[in-house]
């Protein structure tokens, strides 16, 4: 009878490797750069140390990346 073939070879070792993209998630505590200016408080950008002043790190979960150089900088999150 009919002879049944499957030929199936459609399995392509090809692994799609999706980087995380930067999601756009905004829903951090500030950090604690901030300072007191008069009774107001104001938060201070973190300025990245190898590009100097003008440059600010942005801020992440846990560190602080210069959009500039990419210097990271890793927040110490061993503080409660
Ligand atoms: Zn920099």
């Amino acid at each position: 009878m009919g002879k049944k073939k499957k030929g199936g070879s459609s399995s392509s070792g090809k692994s799609k490797k999706s980087s995380g993209g930067s999601g756009i998630k905004r829903k951090r505590e500030s950090w604690k750069y901030y300072k007191i200016d008069g009774d107001q408080l104001v938060r201070i950008k973190q300025e990245c140390p190898e590009c100097g002043a003008g440059y600010f790190m942005a801020e992440h979960q846990n560190r602080l990346t210069c959009g500039n150089c990419y210097t990271t900088q890793w927040l110490s999150e061993a503080e409660a």
